[in-house]
């Protein structure tokens, strides 16, 4: 389990989160949306401490991570990896190292992160890949691989850590549209398994059929948030213009 609560966060003067509260349980898939700026990535980049939020709490598994407290003490010694290793993370943009083979790609945290030998490592990145169907590609180069082929990467590279929670900002914005699908579906098969995951995506169809907790934000707060049929259920004025107007 995940809560966040009263998170605020600020960059120089201007407060981009404010008084943020969530609960995100075991297994659940959490969809965030909003605006443009409205602090969804914000709030994705402050579970895994990325954003390091100025007050409020975040406590993972009973676990306080929180400004001042024990816990945010236990992160700045080296607890951030551990963190890092428990929540992973999905880009927009993939962030695959041009260097390095897929399966290479997909080693390399294993080996700085949970520190294994090389061929631990590979046999672990290869496990990685036949998850997201592309053990046949291990060899090839990130410029050797389609849009979506490298995404699929990027989320075997995540997954290969056992992260207790995936986070996905954007997963899909960056690619050709007849690419989306293969990396939806590759997250509708993680989600399967009973993975957590929180979500940020203006992909409807994909929200409405994963999110068991739907949440809309607008400037820095939450305004509205529901269960499963939120986005033909959603009582906000502001909610229901913006999935008129955008999803
Ligand atoms: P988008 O849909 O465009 O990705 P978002 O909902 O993810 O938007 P955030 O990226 O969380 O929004 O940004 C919230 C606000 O915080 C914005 O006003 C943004 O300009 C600001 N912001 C985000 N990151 C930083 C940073 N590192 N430094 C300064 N300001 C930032
Ligand atoms: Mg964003």
């Amino acid at each position: 389990v995940i809560e966040l609560r009263a998170i605020n966060k600020t960059y120089g003067k201007t407060q981009v989160l404010f008084d943020i509260d969530l609960t995100i349980e075991r297994g659940q898939h959490v969809v965030l949306f909003g605006p443009s700026g409205s602090g969804k990535s914000t709030v994705l980049r402050s579970i895994n401490l990325l954003a390091e939020p100025d007050s409020g709490s975040l406590r993972i598994d009973g676990v306080e991570f929180g400004p001042g407290l024990p816990g945010a003490a236990a992160v700045k010694r080296g607890g951030r990896l551990e963190l890092r290793r428990r929540v992973g993370m999905v880009f927009q943009q993939f962030n695959l190292f041009p260097h390095l083979c897929a399966l290479d790609n997909v080693a390399l945290p294993l080996r700085k992160v949970q520190r294994m030998s090389k061929a631990k490592a590979r046999e672990k990145a290869a496990i990685a890949l036949r998850r997201v169907g592309l053990i046949d590609r291990a060899a090839n180069y990130p410029a050797e691989l389609s849009g979506g082929q490298q995404q699929r990467v990027a989320i075997a590279r995540a997954l290969a850590l056992d992260p207790e929670v995936m986070l996905f900002d954007e997963p899909t914005s960056a690619l050709d549209p007849e690419l989306v699908g293969e990396v939806l579906k590759t997250m509708r098969e993680v989600a399967e398994t009973g993975m957590t995951m929180v979500v940020v995506t203006h992909e409807l169809g994909f929200a409405k059929e994963i999110g068991d907790l739907n949440v809309f934000m607008e400037d820095g707060r939450i305004v509205e948030s529901g269960p499963r049929g939120f986005y033909d259920n959603c009582t906000s004025d502001r909610a229901r213009e913006f999935l008129k107007a955008v999803m």
